[in-house]
């Protein structure tokens, strides 16, 4: 759920041989989460997942773990943590999936959240002692200023507590961020105007700072509004390959079991298939990225009739724009209405027609992600959507 802070190389990823193929496969497993959902009662500015109140329901499936846990142990994996969303908006759905983890031998290292539903202190005493009986590892609760639009700070302080009296481990993350907060009302949200003013003006793009975010989902738009902008050559000279695209460092796998490589959200693979070996030729742009960096998928999507700005502010804020166009979205950000500037329609017809809206053309994008990343504060002035949960 957050904008991971750390990436390992895993060292047996890459291309191996099997049988008479040559085929990628990420190797065995370093370290990872299982995303037991996307929806999220929040939709923090900084989210790598683009994670929000309007992302499409659903909790991953007790048939789902089973077969993801089967995976991760061809994978070598001993312990995965859980993360969404917010795994918390289906207690029953968790439980089921500490169980699954349980039955395969799979440590939890920990589950994450926002402590939204510590609302209702009686329900999280309880919640907390079932976590404490399931063996589940700790609790990583968030608090930082971008959370702090969604959920007031005193709900992760308080579930703190609840931890500490069950005998729960946990941690604040980030615990450096609680301090600069303590003297707004804890007990509610605050708007960015509220937290520019008590915290500092430039509060945004100095938390991803302290963060160290990797910039991706929804936080391109913190990079769009406070990052030089380089120019598109500059940008393509010597671009390297993405070989940590199968990476294991800080790999999740989502509720449909797929893989999701550290960093570069949107993309994902059938969970399977990165590690047992990706059929060659099935996921083109994964494999255009991975052999050629962002210039081979810039050379793939100009054959589909997408014109770079002359522009960006990293060469990932490029590829980020460059699959939301191949995924239907608009590069832009600023053009989801299905226009684009010359007046064609962009909603399902990419200008060679191939339709986009059926099967999108490549697989490997989550085209929910694009629509999700740009939605919410594409623009300096969008309006807030707090969730009332
Ligand atoms: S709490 Fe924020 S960062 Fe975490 S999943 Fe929800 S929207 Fe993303
Ligand atoms: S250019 Fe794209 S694939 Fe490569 S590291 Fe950046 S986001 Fe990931």
């Amino acid at each position: 759920m957050f904008n991971d802070p750390e990436t390992v190389q895993s060292s047996a990823k890459g291309r191996m041989m099997f049988g008479e193929f040559i085929m990628l496969t990420t190797g065995n497993l370093y370290h990872g989460g299982i995303m037991v959902n996307y929806r999220c009662n929040a939709a923090c500015r900084h989210c790598l997942y683009a994670c929000s109140p309007t992302r499409t329901s659903g909790y991953i499936s007790r048939e789902t773990m089973a077969g993801i846990c089967a995976t991760l142990r061809r994978g070598s994996i001993g312990s995965v943590h859980i993360g969404g969303g917010e795994p918390f908006l289906d207690f029953e759905g968790l439980v089921t999936a500490i169980a699954e983890l349980k039955q395969a031998g799979i440590d939890l290292d920990y589950v994450e959240t926002n402590a939204f539903w510590v609302q209702d202190v009686c329900l999280a005493r309880e919640y907390v002692r079932t976590l404490k009986d399931l063996g589940a590892g700790a609790l990583c609760i968030s608090l930082d200023p971008y959370h702090t639009e969604y959920v007031p700070y005193g709900l992760p302080l308080r579930l703190a507590q609840l931890c500490d009296t069950a005998g729960l481990d946990y941690f604040l993350w980030k615990q450096q961020f609680l301090r600069p907060l303590l003297g707004l009302e804890s007990s509610s949200v605050h708007s960015r105007e509220e937290l520019e003013k008590h915290l500092r003006p430039d509060y945004i793009s100095a938390t991803a700072g302290d963060y160290g975010l990797r910039i991706g989902g929804r936080a391109v738009n913190i990079e769009e509004e406070y990052g030089p902008s380089w120019p598109l050559a500059k940008l393509l000279h010597k671009a390297p390959p993405c070989p940590d695209l199968l990476s294991t460092g800080h790999f999740h796998v989502d509720l449909e079991g797929c893989f999701i490589p550290p960093g570069c959200t949107g993309l994902r693979l059938p969970l399977a298939e990165a590690v047992d070996g990706i059929p060659p030729g099935k996921y083109p742009l994964f494999e255009a990225l991975y052999e050629g960096g962002v210039a081979a998928l810039l050379d793939l999507a100009a054959g589909r009739g997408f014109v770079p700005e002359e522009s960006y502010p990293s060469r990932c804020n490029l590829c980020f724009h460059i699959r939301a166009f191949l995924s239907g979205e608009d590069p832009s950000g600023e053009n989801l209405s299905g226009k684009d500037p010359s007046g064609e329609n962009l909603s399902g017809k990419d200008p060679s027609g191939k339709n986009l809206e059926e099967g999108k053309g490549f697989a490997e994008l989550d085209e929910n992600h694009y629509a999700e990343s740009l939605k919410y504060y594409s623009r300096r002035d969008c309006e807030n959507h707090h969730c009332d949960s």
